[in-house]
């Protein structure tokens, strides 16, 4: 999500007659988008500022969008009192107005809704891979997550929006489609005639876009995996076959405190359905260790889950506690050195069955999507239907999408030769 409003607000800044600089010292106006999920990340970002502020010109403009913004608020400018503009997530097509007058702070952090979408120049060419954000904010309240507070109550965009700016994406270059959400899979729209579309349809209209060749969503949250939604993977093609929906916990009681009340049950009778429907589904998760009063026995239950379920990627986090969310009051909150083992635990675990689905890869033949070249230029990297990074050596004309044959596998990628 912070990726597709990066290029957004890049895309209205070249409206404007700027041009892009990777150094700071050269630039006119330099934005930090933020991401406030984790109090590390936050961190970061204050002391990210100092640095700028110290290499950047003396009059270039500085500020920050996104998650921290909207959560410092007016605060931002007492920590770093010569910073020029603090805007949330959804006040970000704000930014122009301080191109126009940039003596004054401009200071938004409202929670505007879909304003952004229509207010914001659409891209001129599109990445290999179109982000199309579909949903703004979430309805969840899991415990621990800042995101309802900083994002603001869901909104699903009007689907003729979604299906145009997914159509402009694949006129100007676009080959796969990610939806985005934080709840994406419960994206319900209804129009003025009383007709509700939801993501499988506009999966249905997606894949008949010739250009579109692989279609994915993230992140789906697990009572809202709703039948017609699983039947797609067993009839559209171009739906890739990999889902990430993250689990959080394997222990009833945690998922229960952090406010996610479906039971593993329900959860692994959707991984059955899914994998009914599509045989060769992967699925990715994430997870977070440490969460208030997690006992050894509700850890070791996280454990067993990924070995039951075989997640071939997950994200692993320890348990921080933000502003604005229950957990952060609970009880019994766990020590750091605790946490700490038991990130090390699950990753660990983690990566051999990452190590372990990659390695069964080899000798498979697969239809990949060019992501570029990798950071020596002697190879490009391709992504597997699975989401995989695949290397193989440069060459000339390298197709876009093409069909690779896995030679070699590690825990983090794989290398491949074309077939
Ligand atoms: N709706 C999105 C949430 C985005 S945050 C989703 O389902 O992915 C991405 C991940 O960050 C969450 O899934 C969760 O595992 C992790 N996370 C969220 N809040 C956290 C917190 N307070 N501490 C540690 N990890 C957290």
């Amino acid at each position: 999500m912070n990726v597709y409003d990066g290029l957004r607000i890049a895309a209205m800044l070249e409206h404007h007659g700027l041009v892009q600089t990777d150094n700071v010292s050269d630039a006119d106006i330099i934005i930090l988008n933020t991401c406030a999920v984790r109090a590390k990340a936050t961190d970061k970002v204050f002391s990210a500022l100092g640095r700028i502020r110290r290499a950047k010109r003396p009059n270039a403009l500085f500020g920050i969008v996104g998650c921290v913004a909207r959560e410092a608020g007016a605060t931002a400018f007492r920590r770093i009192p010569d910073l020029n503009f603090v805007l949330g997530p959804q006040s970000y097509h704000k930014l122009p107005q301080i191109l126009d007058n940039p003596d004054a702070k401009l200071l938004n952090i409202d929670l505007g809704g879909l304003e952004k979408f229509d207010e914001l120049p659409q891209m001129e060419r599109s990445p290999r891979v179109a982000y199309i954000p579909i949903q703004e904010g979430c309805n969840h309240v899991c415990t621990y997550c800042i995101v309802p507070y900083t994002r603001g109550r869901e909104l699903s965009r009007p689907f003729n929006d979604c299906l145009r700016e997914t159509l402009h994406a694949a006129k100007t270059g676009a080959i796969e489609i990610c939806f985005l959400g934080q709840n994406v899979n419960g994206y319900k729209y209804t129009d003025e005639n009383g007709h509700t579309f939801r993501l499988s349809d506009l999966i249905r209209e997606t894949a008949k876009i010739p250009e579109i060749h692989r279609i994915r969503f993230t992140s789906s949250y697990p009572t809202e995996m709703t039948d017609d939604l699983i039947d797609m993977f067993r009839t559209e093609p171009k739906l890739l076959p990999f889902l990430n929906m993250p689990i959080q916990s394997g222990s009833q009681n945690v998922l229960s405190r952090m406010n996610r009340p479906y039971s593993l049950e329900l959860y692994t009778n959707i991984i059955d359905k899914l994998r009914a429907a599509r045989p060769d589904i992967q699925i990715s998760s994430d997870f977070i260790v440490g969460f208030p009063d997690e006992s050894d026995d509700d850890f070791e239950q996280t454990m067993n889950i990924a070995d039951r379920i075989r997640y071939i990627n997950s994200y692993s986090f320890k348990y921080s506690p933000r502003p604005h969310t229950a957990a952060a009051l609970m009880p019994n909150q766990i020590p750091e050195n605790i946490k700490a083992a038991r990130l090390a635990k699950l990753d660990t675990r983690l990566n051999e069955i990452q190590r372990e689905f990659n390695e069964s890869c080899i000798d498979k033949t697969f239809e990949c999507l060019l992501e570029g070249p990798d950071k020596t230029g002697r190879h490009l990297v391709y992504r597997t239907p699975f989401m995989q990074q695949c290397i193989v050596p440069t060459c000339a004309d390298a197709p876009a999408l093409a069909m690779i044959k896995i030679t070699a596998a590690n825990k983090a990628s794989l290398r491949g030769k074309f077939a």
